[in-house]
């Protein structure tokens, strides 16, 4: 059986092959800048920022709460709206614990084929939600799978948005699996990174993502001993240039 890794990168080959190189790596690459700027690391060496996509999850989030205020970290949870309209209260104990909150969209559909208008929808359903569960008003949202596309970036500037963030390093953690797989994967992270992880599921409620908190509970103490400061994507100087513009 083929690992996640080797998956996505099948999934990776096959897309590039039909759509040709350059607009599917501007589209999937965390990295690429080309249909807007990306928020894709952290401002510092010294700095790590630990983010949550597909929550709230009542069956880890709380958990992972725990765990992160055991040694004074903050972290930014990418939530989806249907998931807040079910489980408002966790988003004002997210809140309430320090952590930033980002968005997800409301439905987490992959934004590359969606109009203009339907991307505001979503984003504007998921804001709507989020403020009703918790007060907040993200600035900072993140594309569903990081899948992107030329519209995007007009969207967001319009909107007066902070930005769109995604990562350095993804933990592949997005399928339940056995923890050690996730401790060696989190062994590679270095300062200035952003990891991206998951507290839940687009379409599973509840969905067991233990293996994350297992492997957190491994290397936040030991990130911490390292004098590592876990950062919110709030934090980060770098915002998309020119707010005002569009
Ligand atoms: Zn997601």
């Amino acid at each position: 059986m083929l690992g996640d890794e080797s998956i996505v990168e099948s999934l990776a080959g096959l897309v590039i092959a039909g759509a040709g190189g350059l607009t599917a790596w501007a589209a999937m690459s965390p990295w690429s800048q080309l249909f807007g700027p990306v928020l894709c690391r952290a401002d510092s060496p010294r700095t790590m920022a630990l983010t949550f996509d597909d929550g709230p999850n009542p069956a880890i989030t709380p958990a992972l709460l725990d765990l992160l205020e055991r040694y004074g970290a903050r972290g930014t949870f990418f939530m989806i709206g249907r998931h807040v309209r079910e489980n408002p209260g966790l988003v004002a104990e997210v809140v309430a614990r320090g952590h930033s909150v980002g968005n997800h969209t409301d439905t987490h559909p992959n934004l590359f084929w969606l109009s203009p208008a339907k991307i505001r929808e979503e984003l504007a359903r998921c804001q709507d939600v989020l403020f009703a569960a918790a007060g907040i008003v993200p600035r900072w949202m993140r594309p569903p799978y990081g899948f992107r596309g030329p519209q995007l970036a007009p969207v967001l500037r319009r909107g007066g948005w902070a930005g769109m963030a995604l990562w350095s390093r993804a933990m592949f953690d997005w399928k339940p699996q056995p923890p050690e797989r996730m401790l060696r994967r989190m062994a590679r992270s270095r300062g200035g990174e952003i990891l991206l992880m998951h507290d839940g599921d687009p379409f599973i409620e509840r969905a067991d993502r233990s293996h994350v908190v297992i492997a957190l509970e491994h290397w936040l103490p030991r990130w911490a001993d390292a004098g590592m400061e876990f950062v919110t994507i709030d934090k980060q100087a770098r915002q998309l240039q020119p707010l005002a513009a569009g």
